[in-house]
């Protein structure tokens, strides 16, 4: 094992290595998180709408904990399928307006399973170079040939398209956002091309759902594309506040996963009070159309602020606002640096972003209040300056 110290120090050495750091909630406070006996401005957490300690859920989940116990027991082809998932599954393809919904235990194994499902060695996946990782690895696992374009260069696609068309079933596989840059796909042409060229598509809304349309649906809704997309893929873990993932789509699509996908298959089914949260979170989601009004005034206002002060940050309307650093040791100390100033506001580094992209990835809740985030873009450029990230 002594190869393992060594290249733990190579990491260090680069300032790449993580670790886990303690964060505990601040009761009655959503917005903020504790570290080290310090409260702090969270201004990373995937936590959009503001619903991971909502009274509404955390009743529908403990009335359900008593009622169902604590765990399913088994997978959801044994005896793990409880009510709470009828019904949500339900809920989620009426919320969508398609035939059928799919809940997987989480983003990271939704990707991977639907993937693996959907091609295999003879097939060909065309994946946006910023997916998400789980998406990546779901294509690894599925052995189909994986072709990568460059990121929302639909040209690009278009030439690899031709260049692969003779390949047995072809899928396109995008985010809708980008987690770690919070722009959006291109999905009008993205929903043309898989026309044109007979591809499946699939669509990642982990950053989208919640947010966009008028009923939270995601960006395929806001667009109006919902029913171009094959596949149509998000999660509970991030505006719904709980933990869980979703797969809409055709009622074939479903049962297809059902018998093919395999995380679904060998995997114990979530604890039905926690199935019991999301419905409960789902129809949050739906009624308050005032949390995306906030997040989304929230998100303007905050990135011109920041822009404004002189910063790079990426494009976009997303409440992921990336602040460009570039070094991965500046990128820590700044961090760091904003940490002191009383916000958490984590550094994110290659693997996760491209070599010489190191930044911060800011992410907005609409529990944060406009003068909040003011006061925090104001620590933010003077933090800028003092570090020499900002001239
Ligand atoms: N897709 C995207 C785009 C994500 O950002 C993430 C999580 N960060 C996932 C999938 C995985 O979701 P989960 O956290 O529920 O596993």
């Amino acid at each position: 094992m002594e190869w393992m110290e060594k290249e733990l120090k190579t990491l260090a050495e680069a300032s790449l290595e993580r670790s886990l750091r303690e964060h505990g909630t601040v009761s009655g406070l959503p917005g903020y998180t504790k570290r080290g006996g310090r409260t702090l401005l969270n201004l990373s957490s995937n936590n959009y709408l503001g619903l991971a300690e909502h009274p509404a859920i955390i009743e529908a989940m403990r009335e359900t904990l008593l009622s169902e116990g604590v765990g399913a027991g088994a997978s959801r082809l044994v005896t793990g399928n409880r009510s709470p998932y009828v019904q949500l599954e339900q809920s989620l393809a009426d919320w969508q307006g398609c035939e059928a919904a799919l809940v997987i235990a989480n983003g990271y194994m939704a990707n991977t399973g639907v993937i693996g499902a959907l091609v295999r060695r003879g097939d060909v996946v065309f994946s946006d170079r910023l997916n998400h990782a789980s998406i990546v690895d779901g294509v690894v696992l599925s052995r189909a040939e994986n072709v990568r374009y460059r990121h929302n260069d639909m040209d690009h696609l278009r030439s690899l398209l031709n260049k692969y068309r003779d390949h047995r079933r072809k899928l396109i596989v995008t985010d809708a956002v980008f987690s770690m840059d919070g722009d959006q796909a291109c999905l009008r042409e993205l929903v043309a091309l898989k026309r044109e060229y007979g591809a499946m598509l699939m669509v990642d809304e982990a950053h989208s759902g919640g947010i966009y349309g008028r009923r939270g649906e995601g960006l395929c809704h806001e667009l109006g594309l919902q029913d171009e997309v094959d596949i149509h893929m998000g999660t509970f873990s991030k505006s719904f506040g709980v933990y869980g993932a979703y797969i809409c789509g055709s009622r074939s699509l479903i049962r297809w996963l059902v018998n093919k996908a395999r995380p679904l298959i060998y995997s114990t089914a979530l604890p039905p009070a926690l199935v019991a949260g999301i419905s409960k979170a789902l129809e949050v989601v739906i009624a308050d159309h005032w949390r995306r009004e906030r997040l989304s005034e929230a998100s303007r206002s905050f990135r011109s602020s920041l822009r404004a002060a002189g910063f790079i940050i990426g494009a976009g309307d997303s409440p992921i606002v990336p602040l460009i650093v570039g070094d991965n040791e500046t990128v820590l100390r700044f961090s760091g640096a904003l940490e002191e100033n009383g916000l958490a506001a984590v550094a994110i580094r290659p693997p996760t972003v491209p070599d010489g992209t190191a930044r911060i990835r800011f992410s907005l809740s609409a529990v944060h209040s406009v003068k909040e985030l003011i006061d925090a873009a104001d620590c933010i450029r003077t933090t800028g300056i003092q570090m020499g990230v900002l001239r």
